[in-house]
């Protein structure tokens, strides 16, 4: 039986790897300080005898004790990481010292496990970007001293951290670069664009488009994205990934689509300022990687469909 430890495993994106996991007929440990995860989360798999949960920030070193309850460790998954710009100015230390120190103690596990490790990177590595689709060889670019450097230089940080570890030691590492992703788990109150509109469409309050609304992104169904994670994970594939889903819409776009998938909601769309100048202007990831290195994986869930079903959770929530 695999042993799969998954930290941030009571987050959005952890939650659902650590129940695909526990399918697969893994034991999974999930770890988690609950700043942004949450227990309820995983309430659902705490009566799985292969499973559990440890409270535990991992930005402090883990304890001999810990380490030995754990025991042998087969795969090492950094997913614990605050990932909205509303954490970016509440917590901006606790994401910093989770991407570096958290990123330093779980690859030491890693290490003297001899286990795989991967690492939840982002597609905010390249910053506004200045080549479209982003390719895994564009270095980025990136604002050292913006509002989102805690997070997009430390996931840069994390990922060269990643890299010196199978340098130097030889540690099998992993990198996924994440894209905007959404699906059940998301907090309504995240302050991202997914949950807000959707929030404010079932709420009949106005559609907060920030800017002029031209700006783009392109979002994944959760489902897609924990199977590419998952593949990524399998394979000895040491090069970063982006997984995501291409299909890409300027936020005025988006918010018409919400409002479609709500009928008979109230809304209507207001302009608001950008939060701030970084907010990139055009996303989208080049899967072609992807694709060649995780057996043909690509998104399968459409947007309406994956809309449909994160309205659905989200009603249970208001
Ligand atoms: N956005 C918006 N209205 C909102 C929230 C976000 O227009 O209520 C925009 C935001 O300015 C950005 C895009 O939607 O251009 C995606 O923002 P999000 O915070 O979801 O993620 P990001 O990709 O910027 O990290």
């Amino acid at each position: 039986m695999k042993h799969v430890l998954i930290t941030g495993g009571a987050g959005f994106i952890g939650s659902h790897l650590c129940e695909r996991y526990l399918e697969q007929g893994c034991r999974v440990t999930a770890i988690d300080n609950f700043v942004t995860g949450r227990p309820e989360n995983v309430a659902h798999l705490k009566g799985e005898k292969a499973f559990r949960l440890v409270e535990h920030d991992v930005s402090t070193p883990f304890t001999p004790s810990m380490e030995k309850e754990f025991g042998k460790v087969d795969v090492v998954m950094h997913f614990a990481c605050p990932a909205s710009p509303i954490d970016f100015e509440r917590i901006p230390l606790e994401i910093m010292k989770v991407d570096s120190y958290g990123t330093f103690h779980t690859l030491e596990v890693a290490r003297a496990n001899k286990a795989r490790f991967v690492i939840a990177s982002t597609s905010e590595i390249y910053g506004d970007p200045l080549v479209h689709p982003q390719t895994e060889d564009y270095w980025g670019n990136v604002n050292t001293t913006g509002k989102r450097s805690c997070y997009d230089e430390t996931k840069r940080f994390s990922e060269a951290s990643a890299t010196v570890y199978r340098n130097k030691w030889g540690v099998n590492t992993g990198i996924v670069r994440i894209f905007n992703t959404y699906g059940p788990r998301m907090r309504l109150d995240d302050g991202r664009v997914v949950p807000n509109f959707c929030g404010q469409a079932l709420r009949g309050q106005p559609i907060t488009v920030y800017g002029t609304g031209q700006q783009t992104r392109s979002f994944c169904f959760v489902d897609d994205l924990v199977e590419g994670i998952m593949r990524l994970t399998a394979s000895d594939c040491n090069d970063p990934v982006n997984i995501g889903n291409p299909d890409e819409y300027t936020m005025l776009e988006f918010a018409k689509v919400v409002l479609k998938a709500v009928p008979g909601t109230k809304s209507e769309i207001v302009y608001k300022p950008l939060l701030h100048h970084d907010d990139p202007k055009q996303r989208k990831p080049d899967i072609t990687r992807a694709r060649k290195v995780l057996n043909g994986w690509e998104p399968k869930v459409s947007l309406a469909e994956g809309l449909g079903r994160t309205l659905e959770y989200f009603r249970t929530k208001l």
